[in-house]
C-alpha cells in the first residue's frame, strides 16, 4: 500500500470517522473546518450558564461497525443511553412513543464523541475552503481566511453538505454534478428556550406531525447536562425550507406559538434561534459515498448515506477503505 497524503474538507462526523480510519490505515491525513471546532451538525451552542444540543438530537446504531464505535464510545465516556419519556402529537391528540430503539447522546455535550475522534487528527479550524485545484496530480485547496493552503495532496475527500459539495467539485466532475445535486437537503429552523425553572410538561421529548414544530426536546434530561433548564424546538423540514429566508423575529414568533399549543409556554424564558440551512436529506437511493479514482477525489457525508449521524460515520469509514484498496 502506497501512503499518501490525503485533504480532508469537512469535520463533521463523516470527515472524521473517514480521517480516523485512514490515519489507522497508515496515510497522512489532514482536515480543514470552517468552523472554530470540529462536530458539524453534531454540536452544541454554549451561551452563559447554558448549553443546548441544537443539531442531532440523539443517534441510534444499527450496524455492527457504528455500534462497535459506539461501544468504544461508551467505555470513553463521551456518550451515553438518553432514556426520555416520548410522546407523539398529530391532529390535536397525544399518544406516547412506543420504540424499542436505543437512543444515544454525546455527553456531557452532543459533539463529544466528534472531539474525541478529532483527538490525534491534525485539523485545521477556521478555514473555508472556496477553491480546488488539480496540477500534475496534487491537489491544492485555497482558504477563505487565510488563501493559498501552502502544500499539495495526493488524494482529496470532500465531507461537507451536498449543495455545498454542489458549489466546490460540480466543475471538477460531472458526476458530482449529478449526485450533489440530488441531494435534496432542506434547512430546518431551531429555537433554544432558557427556563428560570423546569417547566410543568407531560413529556421530556416529542415528536410533532404536521405542526410548524416537529420535534421538541427537554436538553436537561440528557444525562450530564448541568445549568439552566433548556429545552430545543425543531421547527419541521418542509416548513423551515419553506420560510428559510424569513426573519428571525418572524420564526421565533411561530414557533414559540405552536408551542404554546403543545403544552411548553415559553413566557419569560431566554430565547435564541438559529438557522441551519442544510440540515437533512439525502440521495435515493443511499450510495454510501462516491470516488472518482483517476482524479483521486473522495465524497462522504450523511446525505449519500440516508441522513443521519450513523450514516455519516459509516459514509467516511468506508470511503477511507475503499480510498485505501481500489486507489
Ligand atoms: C437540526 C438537526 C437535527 C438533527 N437530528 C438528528 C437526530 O436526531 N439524529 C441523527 O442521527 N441525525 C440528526 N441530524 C443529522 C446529523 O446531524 C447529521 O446526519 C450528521 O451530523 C452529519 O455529519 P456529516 O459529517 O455528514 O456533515 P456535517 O456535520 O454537516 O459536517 C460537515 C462539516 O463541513 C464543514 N464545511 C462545510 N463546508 C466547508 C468548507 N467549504 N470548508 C471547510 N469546512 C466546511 C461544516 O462546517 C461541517 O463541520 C440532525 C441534523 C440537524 C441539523
Amino acid at each position: 500500500m502506497t501512503k499518501k497524503t490525503i485533504a480532508i474538507v469537512g469535520a463533521g462526523l463523516a470527515g472524521l470517522s473517514c480521517a480516523a480510519r485512514l490515519k489507522e490505515l497508515g496515510h497522512h491525513v489532514e482536515l480543514f473546518e470552517k468552523s472554530r471546532g470540529p462536530a458539524g451538525r453534531m454540536s452544541t451552542k454554549r451561551g452563559e450558564g447554558w448549553a443546548a444540543d441544537h443539531g442531532a438530537q440523539y443517534f441510534t446504531a444499527r450496524d455492527p461497525l457504528f455500534i462497535a464505535q459506539v461501544k468504544t464510545w461508551l467505555v470513553e465516556q463521551v456518550v451515553a443511553l438518553w432514556t426520555p419519556e416520548i410522546k407523539v402529537y398529530e391532529a390535536n391528540q397525544w399518544t406516547t412513543f412506543q420504540s424499542q430503539d436505543l437512543r444515544y447522546v454525546g455527553t456531557p455535550a452532543m459533539n463529544t464523541p466528534a472531539k474525541q475522534l478529532a483527538k490525534g487528527l491534525v485539523l485545521h479550524a477556521s478555514q473555508t475552503i472556496d477553491a480546488l485545484s488539480n496540477k500534475n496530480g496534487q491537489w491544492f485547496l485555497h482558504s477563505a481566511e487565510t488563501g493559498d493552503i501552502d502544500k499539495g495532496f495526493d488524494a482529496l475527500i470532500l465531507a461537507i453538505p451536498g449543495p455545498q459539495a454542489l458549489t466546490l467539485a460540480q466543475h471538477l466532475d460531472p458526476d458530482i454534478k449529478t449526485i450533489a445535486g440530488q441531494s435534496n437537503m432542506k434547512g430546518c429552523w431551531t429555537l433554544m428556550a432558557r427556563f428560570a425553572q423546569r417547566p410543568e410538561v407531560s413529556f421530556e421529548a416529542a415528536f410533532v406531525n404536521q405542526e410548524v414544530i416537529s420535534w421538541i426536546a427537554r436538553n436537561s434530561s440528557k444525562p450530564q447536562r448541568t445549568g439552566q433548564e433548556s429545552w430545543t424546538i425543531q421547527a419541521n423540514p418542509l416548513w423551515s425550507q419553506a420560510f428559510i429566508e424569513l426573519n428571525k423575529e418572524e420564526v421565533t414568533g411561530q414557533m414559540l406559538a405552536c408551542a404554546k399549543k403543545l403544552g411548553l409556554d415559553c413566557t419569560g424564558a431566554e430565547i435564541s434561534v438559529h438557522r441551519w440551512r442544510y440540515a437533512s436529506g439525502a440521495t435515493a437511493p443511499a450510495i454510501s459515498f462516491y470516488t472518482n479514482p483517476e482524479l483521486q477525489l473522495g465524497i462522504c457525508g450523511d446525505w449519500l448515506n440516508g441522513g443521519r449521524v450513523e450514516g455519516a460515520w459509516l459514509s467516511g469509514y468506508h470511503l477511507a477503505n475503499e480510498m485505501t484498496n481500489d486507489f
